[in-house]
């Protein structure tokens, strides 16, 4: 595998009514930022995302942020720290994040983030990637998700390894040791009812 140089982080616009999720935002930014990684995100200086961004930055590690030219008013982009890049479109956004970094890690966050966490696990049960990803399960904010995956296995709509596509942690100290023992998944067995004609 890849060594890990820069990480990926989806999260919320906004700070949610919890205030774990900033205190986990802000420990795992400290940890990017001390182990000297890169850290790439929406670009966005509101929400979980300030925190995070301001907490590697000030920790010594290198921001990255991509926000698409039409959110840079309405999400208020973050000139301050860091590198920014402007893009087109929101797909540019995502192609430029998801090609820059060598893992996932998803915090708490809104719909958004829901969209790209199941965005990249999804190319990841398509072979169109095999890098880590981690959900930061802070307060159990995941677990639904986890449970809704259970679901989509037990009712037949997905192979049962796609368990195995992404980790839940519980703490940030947690999200490096499972970004360097992701479990192996059977690719075969992923897409096998995905034939091609032949
Ligand atoms: P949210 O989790 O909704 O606060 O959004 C977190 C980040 O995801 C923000 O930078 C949003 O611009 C971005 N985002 C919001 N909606 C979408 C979407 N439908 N697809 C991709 N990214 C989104």
């Amino acid at each position: 595998m890849t060594k890990i140089q820069s990480v990926c982080v989806f999260c919320g616009s906004k700070k949610g009514c919890d205030p774990e999720f900033v205190l986990a935002a802000k420990k795992l930014g400290q940890l990017i930022g001390k182990k000297g990684l890169e850290l790439i995100y929406g670009g966005g200086s509101i929400g979980v995302m300030g925190v995070i961004a301001e907490a590697v930055a000030s920790s010594g590690g290198k921001v990255n942020g991509v926000m698409p030219k039409f959110l840079m008013d309405l999400e208020i982009g973050n000139k301050t720290v860091g590198n920014l890049t402007i893009t087109e479109t929101m797909h540019s956004r995502k192609e430029k994040m998801y090609e820059q970094a060598n893992a996932f890690i998803s915090l708490p966050g809104g719909i958004g983030t829901l969209d790209e966490t199941l965005e990249v696990i999804s190319w990841k049960q398509l072979r169109l990637h095999d890098k880590p990803i981690v959900l930061l399960d802070s307060n159990g904010y995941w677990k639904e998700l986890e449970n809704l995956i259970e679901k989509v296995v037990f009712s037949g709509f997905a192979h049962e390894t796609v368990r195995d596509l992404f980790t839940l942690v519980e703490k940030p100290e947690d999200v490096f040791f499972a970004l360097e023992n992701v479990p192996s998944v059977d690719d075969e067995v992923l897409t096998s009812h995905l034939q091609l004609n032949k």
